[in-house]
């Protein structure tokens, strides 16, 4: 079974809104409570798919925007580089760009953090920056 297939069982399953919270709070290291509960829920509905440990999760990590993978990156660094721009236009043109994640912490901005992100989003943010005379760098 394709990701795609599955994305859309599952949202069959859950419902368009929870689908659509879900994707927007994203697939991180820690599931949220509800999170789980949803999962368990498809789970328990679809046993036939005997889904390997982490397939949903991996399915389910897609820009809610784009419908793209979101791809993994480790940067550093990051504690100062907070998006001034953060407005309900960019979250609904950008919502995974995840360009100013923020380490907690100290010594946050020295450690690695894993940033998940869709190139497509990464893309908008760029043109939109360039557009509005904002031109930021993306994090590398
Ligand atoms: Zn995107």
């Amino acid at each position: 079974m394709t990701d795609e297939a599955l994305r859309l069982m599952f949202e069959h399953e859950v419902g368009q809104d929870d689908y659509r919270r879900f994707l927007e709070v994203g697939v991180t290291d820690r599931l949220r409570f509800w999170q789980e509960r949803l999962i368990s829920r498809f789970t328990l509905a679809h046993p036939e798919l005997s889904l390997r440990a982490g397939e949903l999760e991996k399915a389910l990590r897609v820009c809610e925007g784009h419908g793209e993978q979101l791809l993994l990156e480790s940067v550093r660094g990051v504690a100062a580089e907070i998006d001034r721009v953060v407005t309900a236009e960019t979250r609904t043109l950008f919502p995974k760009a995840n360009m100013s994640p923020v380490g907690l912490g100290s010594g946050a901005a020295e450690r690695p953090i894993a940033v998940w992100f869709c190139p497509s989003c990464r893309l908008a943010h760029s043109q939109w920056h360039r557009s509005v005379g904002d031109a930021r760098q993306p994090l590398t």
